[in-house]
């Protein structure tokens, strides 16, 4: 968020939007809410919870509600962020390339249609109980050992643990962050884009 959209928005605005992204990530949005992380292939459904976000950011705005704004912003970058934590969009990418020479990781195209409309493209799925305890690192390998490949213990691209790949996970979020705010902000009169940026 800092990198995409820092120089954008107040420190006020801007802390608002990260609580509300990350708000997304405790339990109460963790259970029954697939569309939030982009888990369990929910693609459509995380598409239609950004437009449904984006559709409550500027309704907020033209109630001259910033803070209701922020919240669903916050809510709206979480999904767009985790696409590609949480799917093998960057494998994908990458594939491209054959394995030699990959580009930068700033190098990712974050809105490839083919790699969007591929049908390889999945995300994690979550096997519980088990992906619960991939949570607590001393039991990770444990877990690792008995869950399948297509598990999000196993795909998620959440921490550079993860490998190379975790940086192209960064780069791609932070691109399509910014993506998204131009999306949401096309049209805006100055009026609503001052009362969202806060400046
Ligand atoms: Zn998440």
């Amino acid at each position: 968020m800092f990198e995409a959209l820092g120089d954008c928005f107040s420190a006020r605005a801007l802390s608002a939007i990260i609580k509300a992204n990350r708000r997304q990530d405790n339990p109460s949005g963790q259970f029954g809410h697939d569309e939030y992380h982009v888990d369990n292939n929910s693609f459509d459904q995380s598409n239609a919870y950004i437009e449904e976000q984006r559709a409550v950011t500027i309704a907020a705005l033209n109630s001259n509600d910033a803070k209701s704004a922020w919240s669903a912003f916050g809510r709206l970058t979480h999904t767009a962020q985790d696409f590609y934590a949480h799917s093998n969009y960057v494998t994908l990418w990458l594939s491209h390339f054959n394995g030699n020479a990959n580009p930068a990781p700033n190098e990712i195209d974050p809105i490839d249609p083919t790699l969007l409309d591929s049908p390889d493209l999945h995300s994690g799925k979550v096997y519980y109980p088990l992906e619960l305890f991939y949570f607590i690192k001393p039991l990770r390998r444990f877990v690792l050992s008995r869950i399948p490949r297509d598990s999000h213990a196993w795909m998620n691209l959440d921490s550079p643990e993860q490998g190379f790949k975790f940086d192209y996970a960064v780069q791609a979020a932070i691109k399509r962050t910014k993506i998204e705010f131009d999306k949401t902000t096309l049209g805006f009169s100055d009026e609503m884009l001052r009362l969202f940026l806060d400046r």
